[in-house]
């Protein structure tokens, strides 16, 4: 599956907020955001039109779909399928992006970063429920039980992402032991548990899609 390659902190710059795509980069004054840099194209000599309710639009499901490390298609396949099923189009798409593995791995500490959880799960490092698993886009369900392999748990990479744990802990609908390198997907969180996408406004991405 094709994904953004690029340098990281440039989509903090585009975006104007802390993306967290490159682990720890974005906690260091290297993030462009630390040093107030505009977005590209938006210097002081920049045109200042008000952006148009597309742009509005546009720059919202930017910032989700670059979040969670996903190419267009895939990310409007999310849409899709959050519109056929019952419930709020809005919160369906950003709970089946929650639920997507590397995204579960990386709330689990596992990895710094979603990139790298990608990675961990595609070199099948990974098991739900006892077995290995190394699709990224695997939708995790409440209770399963998701594990760094025997024969990965003394990866440095991991052990080294779990120090985080200890600093900040995990999110609520999440639960870890960083002994055993184990952890518990306990519910699917509700939307205003999701802290990291408080100023997102998902319904902007839902307008754009039914244009
Ligand atoms: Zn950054």
């Amino acid at each position: 599956m094709a994904r953004y390659i690029g340098p990281a902190c440039r989509l903090c710059r585009a975006e104007q907020r802390k993306m967290f795509l490159k682990g720890d980069r974005c906690k260091s004054d290297k993030c462009p955001i630390n040093r107030k840099r505009p977005a590209p194209g938006k210097g002081p000599k920049a045109r200042t039109n008000k952006m148009s309710e597309y742009g509005l639009e546009l720059r919202e499901k930017q910032k989700v779909k670059r979040t969670y490390g996903l190419m267009e298609r895939q990310f409007h396949n999310y849409f899709e399928k959050a519109l056929r099923m019952p419930g709020i189009t809005g919160e369906n798409l950003l709970m089946m992006l929650e639920r997507r593995l590397d995204n579960v791995v990386y709330r689990m500490r596992f990895a710094t970063s979603r990139a790298q959880a990608r990675q961990i799960v595609t070199h099948g490092h990974i098991t739900v429920n006892g077995k290995r698993v190394n699709i990224p886009s695997y939708q995790v369900r409440p209770n399963d039980v998701i594990a760094v392999h025997e024969t990965s748990k003394k990866l440095i990479v991991i052990k080294d992402a779990l120090k985080e744990f200890s600093k900040s802990g995990v999110a609520s609908w999440i639960e870890v032991d960083p002994d055993t390198e184990t952890g518990k997907f306990l519910a699917v969180p509700r939307r205003n548990e999701i802290t990291e996408l408080a100023d997102i406004k998902e319904q902007l991405i839902v307008e754009l899609y039914s244009k």
